[in-house]
């Protein structure tokens, strides 16, 4: 195993664990049950489990950024499909690690300390476009950024940047590839330009404000950037046009949803959610088992609609991390025990 600092580029499939610190509440019950051993490996109840890396509670959203952010970067513009999942129970920390402490949205809590991966990734894409354009002198090389961000619930898509855009369909074209129909995308050029898309994003996700199990935690949302690059060689003239993705995707809390007493729509919906990540889940396995052994095997891509949309940005050429998330806490021992057994099959 390759030492945890290095780049996400030498394997498809990084898998970091992200350990968050107890809440006040979860204090009065008592110590934590999960202790990391190495930079990549932990303990829960006297049993070890390594991953790629493992991040504790003293780690910053910095540090995260150094994990997972800066590699991604690098990936995408050096030309592959680079994607960020955030996965793990509610609460566990998904999305202060993807957006920030983004309960109150604003700019301010998009920047600073606590800025999470998503601002301080498009912090770095824009400053390595910038050295990029400007190295060069015999050639051209223009880069163009276009957004979308959209969430998958109970398996209809709806558009986060227009959510009168609702039940959005995925369509495939020999040219374009795998697209959803009528998504909003724009061009972002400045940091302001994402701060603005994500502000707008984020408070278009779904909250059920009453429920614990707030809606947002049964979603998956995507943010995606498309990263065009055209050069230009000024000694012929002629030009080359490269593309490549950066996909940010907070998914739905792993939590078991509860079968029983629910009917209907509700079941249907527990249902969703369950399938969805265990299919993402098997995908990413059978991904990390042709990777290892280089043999080919059929890929479900079809299977849900999150894999179905990301399927240009798992197989192949693409560059992904599972950031899976945990809590400390005696009272989500058994959700832990899950991510990690998630985590694990990853690799
Ligand atoms: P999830 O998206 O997985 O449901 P959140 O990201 O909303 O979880 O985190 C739950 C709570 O814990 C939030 O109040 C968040 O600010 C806090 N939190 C999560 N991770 C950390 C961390 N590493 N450091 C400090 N606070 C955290
Ligand atoms: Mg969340």
């Amino acid at each position: 195993e390759n030492s945890p600092e290095n780049s996400l580029s030498d394997s498809g499939v990084k898998v970091i664990v992200r350990m968050r610190p107890l809440k006040k509440a979860d204090e009065e019950e008592g110590e934590t049950i999960v202790q990391k051993m190495s930079n990549n490996s932990l303990a829960i109840n006297g049993q070890t489990f390594t991953f790629d890396s493992v991040a504790d509670t003293g780690a910053t959203q910095l540090d995260m950024f150094q994990l997972v952010g800066a590699p991604l970067v690098e990936n995408c513009l050096a030309g592959f499909n680079s994607s960020v999942f955030a996965y793990g129970q509610t609460g566990s920390g998904k999305t202060f690690t993807m957006w920030g402490p983004a309960n109150a949205l604003s700019s301010e809590n998009l920047s600073g300390d606590q800025q999470g991966l998503t601002p301080r990734v498009f912090q770095r894409l824009f400053d390595r476009i910038n050295e990029e354009q400007i190295k060069y002198t015999d050639k051209q090389l223009k880069y163009q950024c276009r957004c979308s961000f959209l969430e998958i619930y109970n398996e209809q898509i709806t558009d986060l940047l227009d959510p009168s855009q609702r039940n959005l369909q995925i369509r495939e074209d020999m040219q374009t590839g795998v697209y959803v129909e009528n998504l909003r995308e724009e061009y972002v050029f400045t940091m302001k330009d994402v701060t603005q898309l994500l502000i707008k994003g984020l408070s278009n996700r779904r909250t059920g404000s009453t429920s614990i199990n707030a809606e947002s935690s049964r979603s998956h949302s995507v943010f995606t950037c498309v990263v065009e690059s055209r050069c230009k060689s000024m000694a012929d003239g002629m030009s080359s046009l490269k593309t490549s993705r950066i996909n940010l995707v907070d998914l739905a809390g792993s939590e078991r949803q509860k079968l029983t007493g629910t009917a209907g729509e509700r079941l249907k919906e527990a249902g969703n959610i369950n399938r969805s990540l265990s299919q993402l889940g098997n995908l990413i396995n059978i991904l990390a088992e042709i990777s290892q052994t280089g043999k080919q095997r059929h890929i479900p891509y079809r299977d849900s609609r999150l894999t179905f949309l990301l399927q240009e940005s798992l197989g192949g050429n693409a560059k992904l991390a599972m950031m899976c998330a945990i809590s400390p806490a005696q009272s989500c021992k058994s959700e832990t025990f899950s991510t990690l057994r998630f985590a694990q099959r990853a690799k």
